[in-house]
C-alpha cells in the first residue's frame, strides 16, 4: 500500500490498523495532527475472508 501523506498538514502518515488477510495497511493516522485516513477496503480481501468462512459449509 502507498502511504501518502497527510491532507491536513502533509506531514508522514503512520500504519494505524492492518488488513487481516493480506497484512497490508487498511488505516493510517499522521503522526503531527492525527488526523486519520478513511479505511481503505481490499475488496479482494474481504472476498477472500468470506471464502474461507463459507468454504466448510460448502463441503460439507
Ligand atoms: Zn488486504
Ligand atoms: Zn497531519
Amino acid at each position: 500500500m502507498r502511504i501518502e501523506s497527510c491532507r491536513k498538514c502533509g506531514a508522514e502518515l503512520e500504519i494505524k490498523q492492518k488488513c487481516s488477510v493480506c497484512k497490508e495497511g487498511i488505516t493510517c493516522i499522521c503522526k503531527e495532527c492525527h488526523f486519520e485516513t478513511e479505511e481503505q477496503i481490499h475488496l479482494q480481501c474481504t472476498l477472500m475472508n468470506m471464502d474461507y468462512k463459507l468454504l466448510d459449509a460448502r463441503v460439507a
